[in-house]
């Protein structure tokens, strides 16, 4: 399928010189942005993390450079300051540069870092917004943030800090009290500390939960528990990351709305 982006919409130019910082989805490449497409088939140099899925890259022209810039817990990694020097470095050698992030740039994606940086240097950038893994991946297990019936908030919350522990800065109570609905980025390997933290602020044990695995990807894996058994389930079910961690009455409408499983094909 080849996709004609209309003339009547005038769409921006990745000029020599500039970089565009923009999400790739959690993984599905339909869930691209068309401002996100462009960018690919405008860039001569792509810098891409290592949550955004190679089918995307497949949507580059052929000859772009591909620069891997991954940074994956407990591999080796270049460091946040190495990414953002290669974007101005390559700006400067007047690249169409496109930094392609997983879902969103701006969500727990170091996104605005990197463009505090480019702006620093004075380098000419767009942001492009993409679809988070917390709303859009959910989406793809069935699983609404929000429901009318349910909760009138959610919260998005880092399971992982710079250190790579909880962070101790979340006012977990507050969040426990506040939110009925929460989303966990990056709760995979502190799933019992976060378990331990939100029942200590008071919430239920049997609330359920839900850990979604390469959401919107082929091998989308789905878990659906409680806060105080996910922990055990999530290492006996070999959860893989990324994971995406959500906890709320919003999972029990999973059991009606789990359309993914009636559009794949039957094995
Ligand atoms: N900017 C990204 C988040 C980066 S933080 C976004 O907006 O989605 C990395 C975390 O995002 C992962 O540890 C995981 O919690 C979550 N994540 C990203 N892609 C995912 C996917 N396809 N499935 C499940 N979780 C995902």
């Amino acid at each position: 399928m080849s996709i004609t982006l209309p003339d009547s919409v005038g769409w921006p130019v990745l000029e020599p010189g500039m970089v565009w910082l923009a999400g790739a989805g959690p993984g599905d490449p339909g869930l691209l942005t068309l401002h996100a497409l462009n960018g690919l088939r405008q860039a001569d140099v792509i810098v891409y993390d290592a949550l955004v899925d190679r089918r995307i890259l497949d949507f580059a022209q052929a000859g772009t450079q591909l620069d891997y810039a991954g940074k994956r817990g407990g591999k080796p990694s270049p460091e946040q300051r190495d990414i953002s020097e290669h974007l101005v470095a390559l700006a400067k050698a007047g690249h169409r540069v496109l930094r392609l992030k997983g879902g969103d740039p701006f969500v727990f994606g170091r996104g605005g870092e990197e463009a505090l940086a480019l702006a620093a240097a004075g380098i000419p950038f767009r942001v492009i917004p993409g679809i988070t893994a917390g709303i859009g991946g959910l989406a793809y297990a069935g699983i609404p943030v929000t429901h009318r019936d349910m909760n009138h908030a959610v919260t998005f919350v880092t399971g992982h800090d710079a250190g790579g522990t909880v962070p101790d800065t979340l006012d977990w109570a507050a969040i426990a009290r506040g939110s009925p609905v929460i989303v966990i980025y990056m709760a995979l390997t502190h799933l019992e500390d976060i378990a331990a933290a939100l029942i200590a602020a008071g919430r239920s044990p049997d609330e359920p939960a839900a850990i979604v695995s390469h959401a919107s990807q082929p091998a989308q894996h789905v878990l659906e528990t409680t806060i105080a058994a996910m922990a055990q389930e999530a290492a006996k079910a070999g959860c893989e990351t990324p994971a995406i961690l959500v906890v709320g009455p919003v999972v029990r409408l999973r059991g009606g709305l789990d359309w993914l499983c009636t559009v794949l094909p039957k094995p």
